[in-house]
């Protein structure tokens, strides 16, 4: 036992000259010292190293608790110390919640201090020894998290030039009620024309977008240029279709998106039926807040989507729990009704659920006349995919619907 556990068991009072932590154990708190001193020290041949003293107000042994390496060094009370103790935990989850390129530049910089410590320890006891040394796979991984790091940032640095040099297009994808064969309405998808590297795909974009806070601004982007096209096609059709827009569960938790939605919408003089809100079926799960945000929406007048439904949890519990408007098969699903699997009795069930439940279904991805038919006689209302149309750019949508 190295100290005393106070009856608060976030403080430890250390008595003068008992240890705090040796080096090689490992890390299972950080400490901010609140009275006393610290002495950090470690031994270089055979003989004790003072590293550091530290006083009221420092911080130490952070460093095993973030990359998790056994101690460095030991700590030492200099004087009767007081303690109090951060938990790996506090550590860690701060740690796993920030900016993903700020939580890589951490780590970076943490092994490049734990290296130069080494080297600087291990040229001290052994010239020739590289026992301390920064080793060819720490170098190899060091040099891979700085080069991970530096794409990260410069990727998004590039996504907010493409933000102010409007290089953001947005493609539209009918969405075709399969009773009427009319169109009913389109699904907003955004494209980036990169000046070198030509259209690049959502998939590779939008999750560093949504792992930054950049998606807040593309979104918003995403938004008013739907709702330009809502009342081009309105001019244009005299119809006033929907427009149903990907939502990514930054923009659920960001407390100003629905009143701002409901403002832009009303300023653009759209009705919020036209609005559909796409979000995954993993935001559902994995955020807290979905539940009243799905709430907020309706009492906003807008209509909520459950996208690529059959990827995830696939829970029907859900379905009614949520009071979900629709239901998107995903394309994976919607690929197998032709074949000879279990795929059409399961579609079937999903079908006969969400009619009783009164939530519509959209089949995405429909590519072949035979997984129309198939849907067709299943009675799904509504399909999209390239079997009908690709996503294309505004004014092709706008021929597809006068000529559909
Ligand atoms: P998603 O929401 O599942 O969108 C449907 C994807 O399927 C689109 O890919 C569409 O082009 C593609 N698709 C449509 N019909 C077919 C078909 O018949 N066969 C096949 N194989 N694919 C088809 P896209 O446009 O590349 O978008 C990929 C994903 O990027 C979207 O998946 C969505 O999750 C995300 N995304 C797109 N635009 C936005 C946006 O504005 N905001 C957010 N947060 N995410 C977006
Ligand atoms: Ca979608
Ligand atoms: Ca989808």
């Amino acid at each position: 036992m190295k100290y005393q556990l106070h009856k608060e068991s976030h403080i430890r009072r250390i008595k003068i000259g008992e240890s705090i932590f040796d080096e090689g154990d490992q890390g299972d708190f950080a400490y901010i010292i609140e009275e006393g001193e610290v002495e950090i020290w470690t031994t270089v041949n055979d003989q004790r190293l003072v590293l550091n003293i530290l006083g009221v107000g420092s911080m130490f042994g952070e460093l095993a608790l973030v990359d998790k390496q056994p101690r460095s060094a030991s700590a030492i009370a200099k004087t009767d110390t007081i303690l109090t103790l951060v938990t790996k935990e506090q550590v860690n989850r701060r740690v796993e919640e920030a900016d993903p390129i700020l939580r890589m530049l951490l780590l970076m910089v943490m092994r490049y201090f734990r290296s130069e410590t080494n080297l600087f320890r291990g040229l001290k006891v052994n010239q020739s020894s590289n026992s301390f040394c920064l080793d060819k796979q720490k170098q190899t991984e060091l040099s891979k998290g700085i080069s991970g790091a530096v794409d990260l940032i410069r990727m998004e640095s590039d996504l907010r030039t493409a933000m102010y040099q409007e290089q953001f297009k947005l493609f539209y994808q009918p969405i075709i009620n399969l009773v009427t064969d009319k169109v009913e309405g389109f699904e907003a998808l955004i494209r980036w024309q990169h000046p070198e590297k030509g259209l690049i795909s959502p998939d590779l974009f939008i999750p560093l977008a949504e792992s930054t806070s950049m998606i807040i601004p593309i979104g918003q982007w995403v938004i008013l240029e739907g709702l330009r096209a809502l009342q081009r096609i309105k001019e244009v059709s005299g119809q006033e279709l929907y427009l149903s827009f990907n939502i990514a569960s930054r923009q659920i938790e960001d407390s100003n998106f629905l009143k701002w939605l409901t403002v832009s919408v009303k300023k653009a003089h759209i009705h919020p039926h036209q609005i559909k809100l796409e979000i995954l079926e993993r935001t559902l799960f994995d955020n807290e807040r979905t539940l009243s945000w799905v709430y907020n929406c309706h009492q906003r007048g807008f209509l909520v989507v459950l996208d690529d439904f059959g990827t995830g949890y696939s829970s029907l519990q859900y379905l009614n729990d949520c009071n979900l408007d629709t239901l998107k098969i995903d394309k994976s699903f919607v690929q197998k009704l032709d074949e000879k699997s279990n795929s059409k009795s399961i579609f079937q069930a999903i079908l006969n659920l969400s009619k009783a439940l009164g939530i519509s279904v959209v089949a995405e991805g429909v590519e072949t006349q035979k997984q129309l038919e198939i849907l067709k006689e299943m009675n799904c209302s509504f399909g999209q995919g390239y079997f009908f149309a690709k996503p294309f750019p505004l004014n092709e949508a706008i021929a597809f619907l006068s000529s559909y």
